[in-house]
């Protein structure tokens, strides 16, 4: 049997159905649907995908197919009553693209073919008007020229205006018949003279050419582009709809129209659009007359006083309603629906999910609920969770124009005005006196800290997604731009340049987070509003999901806003950040310059209550719910001084000359910051800090339990490697917890256990769950130690990284694609086998990224830990791993 290359769709005979993208492309398929759903669509067939791949490899249709377009074209002959290229009454098609996916931009449509200097005739004599005959004529000959032969048009569309001119009009609805008829025959000879070839009249080749364009567009420059961007394979193809014009713009009985069943910007249920009178669909987006409302509700300002179609078409008005509402039960979302009436009979031309704002996906998720369109679980799974990040993050006024600067990698969402501050201390200084600031950072490090929370929005030059600046700022809920690689950060001239422009110490920005936009200049911004369908529709995804939320918090602030995000507890707490306030820094660095471990005590017994007041603090926010405390984790190198006046500040402190503190610092550098001298081995070579730490927790937790406080607390050891690491530490610990019960006389349930974020550590998870009562994965570290890389791309990646001795960019791989996931789910499973009541959980960035996420929830983690504002997003990511995995 030969191949079915073609696929007919018609109210009376349709082949296809919504479930054959691949093979009819969205378009196709969606025609197909709506035609079986009897709705009144204009027939038509479609070339298949399959067909534009055999295209690409011969560079020709092949017969088969040819002979099967022929058919349906006679179909849709009879269907019709209308005869191509001939005839009374001529048939006229569009012709579009239609990828898989959608691929904006790839091929333009062509609208009228069919059209010669003989079928024109035909035209306006069977609709009795010469004018839109000539019209319709005129722009086919314009966008075959441009889509089929790229012709280079401008050129056509100033001889329209010229003539315009010349007749002394505005508006192309304001030339007559002979106007039209004289444009033609110029249009004709232009596209001759300039590019040596005449426009085709014989309708049959004006077809097989624009079926030939469509399928040779598929390998254009701008869509292997934009393949390339949005990783759609080059083998999928694109599928051709040729369909039979309906006109909107044969005379007053005639109007087209685009409408969507909600509101896409509230959500709000009314449906509403526009229309024009004797138009061609292009006219409505081309903005050139104004378009009138469809009916009350679609009034505003602007089309006030314009006729709705509701009065003007009273019967195509009523049957459009009518459809709407089956639409949309039918695709169970919002639809944006395109239509044309033709001599008072309504043509659906289009209907398509509608996009809309983050408050209005919301809405219509729950309403369709509360409308029994959809069920709840439907409902959860209309949401990219991603979007919830729009609704809790301030956002620029939208109708507030904007210049933008340059753009970096979107860090984190929400959005900030300040002036432009180069370092963390002048931040904090200027926001002290009440200034808007934003920090520009070459990239930022802990030391920064103090200058981020002072800081509106935060700008970095280098750094990826989970770098330094990135992750504080997620976690700090502040907007953040990252990696913005055309900016150059002066230090010394207090500047930044990017492409030819400097802007100094003070010039006020505004950065866009969720977009990466730096923008000039201060653009006002909107707060974030939690509605009461936020609520419930979170309630619905708490119901589903398995996987617990817990957050990343350092402070009770943090642990504050997790709570009020609907965290379970804090999967980590990131102990260093305490260490960089400004009464405490002194007490560290005594601590780091100590010469012997006595020196070192004294040091830590000044830093005890600070961070035992930490503790309280955090555990009264999280009543009742567990608190990780991740101990130690930098190498002690980042808490040098830099600048001279801190150096010297210290040196006075610990009475010794500015040259020691320098190098002391030397001594001190790090070869290798990542596998050095830190976390867990730092705290074998000085345990002093590590008992220190426990003691502040434990006595923390004692304190709180006594205060009425249900505390949970987990202790975790940072870096481990070897299982003997563990081993060691828990041992000097537990005698030290033991001890301090005993002094308390009272006793306090708590966990210990450790990271697993080398791929050292990954492999031997068997050993080191003998140890551990609990496993967080750190999979920013484990993305560094593995190189961060699909599996693919690995060896790829080495051969770049030896070549250019770079340091990755961060880059962002979904767990369930990445070695890193292998490591995890290895790591799970072996510490299961040896401990099957171990806790698992993840605290690295993937702990909020939806698809790792779901590869969590697969992999059987008890929880996923990860900034606050992304607790909600991560809420929502585990209902749908639920309902997706089912
Ligand atoms: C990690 O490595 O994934 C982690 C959470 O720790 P940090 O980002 O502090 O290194
Ligand atoms: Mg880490």
């Amino acid at each position: 049997m030969s191949n079915k290359w073609v696929y007919s769709f018609s109210k009376e005979r349709t082949e296809g159905n919504r479930s054959m993208k691949e093979l009819l492309g969205g378009k196709g398929a969606n025609l197909a649907e709506m035609c079986a759903l009897g709705l009144p669509v204009p027939p038509g067939f479609t070339v298949t995908t399959e067909a534009c791949i055999d295209y690409q490899k011969s560079n020709q249709i092949n017969e088969d197919a040819k002979s099967q377009i022929i058919t349906a074209l006679k179909e849709v002959e009879k269907i019709t009553g209308k005869t191509f290229g001939g005839g009374e009454n001529p048939l006229l098609f569009s012709v579009r693209s239609g990828a898989r996916a959608s691929m904006p931009g790839m091929m333009d449509t062509v609208l009228n073919l069919g059209l010669n200097d003989e079928t024109v005739l035909s035209l306006a004599k069977k609709s009795g008007n010469e004018r839109f005959a000539w019209d319709s004529y005129r722009r086919f000959i314009q966008m075959y020229a441009n889509v089929v032969m790229n012709f280079n048009i401008s050129i056509l569309e100033s001889t329209l205006e010229d003539l315009k001119e010349a007749r002394n009009v505005h508006l192309d609805t304001d030339l007559t018949a002979d106007d039209f008829k004289q444009l033609v025959q110029v249009y004709k000879q232009i596209i001759a003279n300039e590019s040596g070839q005449s426009f085709p009249t014989d309708p049959m080749e004006q077809l097989w050419k624009a079926i030939t364009a469509v399928f040779g567009s598929w390998m254009n420059p701008r869509a292997i582009k934009y393949r390339e961007l949005n990783n759609i394979p080059s083998d999928w193809g694109t599928a051709v709809n040729v369909q039979a014009m309906v006109f909107g713009n044969m005379g007053d009985d005639c109007a087209t129209g685009v409408c969507f069943t909600r509101d896409p910007s509230t959500g709000d249920k009314r449906f509403f659009g526009e229309y024009l009178v004797n138009a061609q669909g292009e006219d409505v987006v081309a903005g050139i007359r104004t378009p009138g409302p469809i009916n009350t509700s679609s009034k505003n300002d602007s089309n006030r006083n314009e006729k709705t179609l509701e009065e003007y078409m009273p019967k195509a008005f009523a049957e459009l309603t009518d459809l709407y509402q089956k639409l949309e039960k039918h695709y169970k979302d919002m639809q944006d629906i395109e239509f044309t009436i033709e001599g008072n009979v309504l043509y659906l031309l289009q209907t398509r999910n509608g996009k809309r704002t983050a408050q209005a996906a919301l809405k219509i998720a729950v309403d369709l609920e509360s409308e029994k369109i959809v069920t709840r679980e439907e409902a959860l799974m209309q949401l990219d969770p991603e979007v919830l990040n729009q609704l809790l993050h301030p956002r620029l006024d939208p109708n507030v124009k904007k210049k933008v600067i340059t753009k970096g990698l979107p860090a984190s969402p929400g959005a900030g005005s300040g002036m432009i501050v180069f370092n963390s201390e002048k931040a904090h200084a200027l926001n002290e006196t009440g200034h808007k600031v934003i920090l520009v950072r070459q990239e930022t490090s802990p030391e920064d800290i103090a200058g981020m929370a002072a800081s509106k929005a935060i700008l970095t030059a280098r750094g990826g997604m989970t770098s330094h600046a990135a992750v504080v700022a997620r976690g700090m809920g502040k907007p953040c731009v990252a990696g913005c690689s055309s900016i150059t950060v002066d230090y010394v001239k207090n500047e930044m340049r990017v492409d030819g422009r400097t802007f100094k110490e003070g010039d006020w920005i505004t950065i866009e987070g969720a977009t990466g936009e730096v923008i000039e200049g201060e653009v006002p911004t909107l707060d974030a509003e939690i509605s009461a369908e936020f609520a419930t529709f979170m309630s619905w995804a708490d119901e589903v999901r398995r996987l617990k939320v817990r957050s990343n918090a350092d402070n009770p602030e943090d642990a504050k806003t997790s709570i009020k995000f609907g965290a379970q507890g804090i999967g980590l707490c990131r102990t260093e950040h305490m260490f960089f306030e400004a009464e405490r820094i002194l007490a560290v660095r005594e601590m780091i310059f100590a010469e012997h471990t006595e020196q070192r005590e004294k040091a830590l017994v000044k830093l005890l209550p600070f961070q035992r007041k930490d503790f309280i603090g955090i555990f009264k926010e999280m009543d009742g719910l567990p608190v990780n405390i991740r101990l130690l984790d930098p190498p002690l190198h980042e808490f040098l001084p830099h600048t001279d006046e801190d150096k010297k500040e210290l040196a006075e402190y610990l009475d010794v000359e500015v040259k020691t503190v320098e190098e002391i610092g030397e001594r001190l550098h790090e070869f290798n910051p990542m596998l050095g001298h830190r976390g867990c081995r730092l705290g074998i070579t000085f345990p002093e800090i590590y008992r220190m730490q426990v003691r502040a927790i434990i006595e923390a937790a004692i304190e709180s339990k006594k205060a009425g406080v249900t505390v949970i607390p987990e202790i975790m050891i940072p870096l481990v490697a070897i299982d003997s690491e563990l081993a060691i530490l828990r041992e000097i610990l537990e005698k030290d917890i033991k001890q301090i019960f005993k002094d308390a006389g009272e006793e306090i349930k708590y966990k210990l256990g450790t990271m697993i974020e080398l791929p050292r550590a990954a492999i031997t998870a068997a050993e080191i769950a003998k140890h551990a009562d609990f496993f967080s994965f750190g999979t920013n570290d484990l993305t560094q130690t593995t190189f961060g890389l699909s599996r693919d791309d690995a060896g790829k990646f080495l051969t770049d990284y030896i070549s250019k001795s770079v340091v990755p960019n961060d880059p962002f791989v979904s767990l369930d694609q990445s070695g890193v996931g292998f490591l995890v789910d290895f790591a799970c499973k072996e510490g299961r086998r040896i401990k099957s009541d171990i806790s698992l959980g993840i605290c690295g960035e993937h702990g909020g990224e939806p698809k790792s996420i779901d590869f969590c929830h697969r992999t059987g983690l008890d929880y996923v830990s990860c900034s606050p504002y992304r607790v909600p997003i991560a809420r929502l990511a585990a209902a749908q791993a639920v309902i997706r995995n089912k």
